[in-house]
């Protein structure tokens, strides 16, 4: 395929929340989706009462089952290409930052950087992507293995490139503070705010300054895609989320737009608001694969 498109995310979910709405976008236009998943999120919590033994500290059998949750989620959102990186079970969830299963010897959080990243350069050798997407330095709100993730994802990326095949563009997903501000007055008169107690914008570990966000993927028509996605991780999203409550009273904007800042990369034209682009390949010279346009750029 022409455009090629790579995601790096720690556990399985955090395609679908964060990134779900652009990963539908570009897969419904034929556009290559590849996925790397970093750990199988053994550590997560169980919101299914008869899986609820699947925990760690019981049968320690919940990174597999989510493996299932993994690829329906994806199948979803029309991506099929989902991996993990190093092979599934290669890395663990390390679980919160400063619990002891940090210091796991399998967890993410105690990988060689280089070791985890050279499994990710095999990935971009065989696919090629001109973009990836992935967390901020601080893996969006602190997390050890979306931290790790940006870590690994960026070493990669560089060998990649010395390669010569590694991305050309990096993006980093954010939420403009106006969005969050604008949630968060939004959300105030709601039964179930997620947000109650917060006073400000400011009381969140994430939020970027407006000026700061490169690009805006809008993919409200597949909003539906997004929340079908979000319910395949039914171990880890219940029913009853104010994810689906805010969803329903606040229509496709709230799950269907994302945001990036670009990491690396030239910045292309955009024709979204704030002149933020609309196409994470803006600017990019993609090789047509019809002759006719041969030569046309
Ligand atoms: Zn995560």
């Amino acid at each position: 395929m022409a455009r090629r498109l790579l995601l790096v995310h720690a556990h399985p979910d955090d395609e679908s929340i964060s990134t779900g709405a652009t990963m539908a976008h570009y897969a419904a236009l034929g556009d290559q989706v590849t996925l790397v998943t970093c750990t199988l999120g053994e550590e997560g919590e169980i919101y299914v009462p008869e899986l609820a033994k699947l925990a760690a500290a019981d049968a320690d059998q919940l990174g597999g089952y989510r493996i299932a949750e993994l690829r329906a989620a994806c199948a979803a959102l029309g991506v099929g290409d989902v991996r993990f990186l190093g092979g599934a079970g290669r890395y663990r969830d390390s679980g919160m930052m400063g619990l002891a299963t940090n210091d796991n010897p399998r967890s993410f959080w105690s990988a060689d950087v280089d070791e985890a990243a050279a499994y990710l350069v095999e990935v971009m050798r065989e696919t090629r992507p001109q973009v990836m997407i992935t967390y901020d330095e601080n893996g969006f709100y602190g997390h050890p293995d979306h931290i790790q993730a940006h870590r690994v994802a960026m070493r990669a990326a560089e060998l990649a490139r010395a390669e010569g095949v590694g991305p050309e563009k990096i993006y980093w997903m954010a939420l403009p503070c106006s969005v969050l501000e604008a949630g968060l007055h939004a959300f105030a008169d709601t039964v179930g705010n997620p947000f109650e107690g917060v006073e400000s914008a400011d009381d969140f570990p994430f939020g970027t300054p407006d000026d700061e966000i490169a690009a805006r993927i809008d993919a409200t028509d597949l909003h539906d895609a997004k929340v079908a996605a979000l319910k395949a991780h039914a171990t880890q999203i219940p029913d009853s989320s104010w994810l689906y409550a805010l969803a329903g009273d606040f229509g496709s904007e709230f799950m269907g737009v994302e945001y990036y800042t670009l990491a690396a990369g030239e910045r292309g034209p955009g024709d979204g608001p704030n002149g933020w682009e609309t196409d994470l390949f803006a600017g990019i010279a993609v090789a047509e694969p019809a002759p006719a346009e041969a030569g046309s750029r």
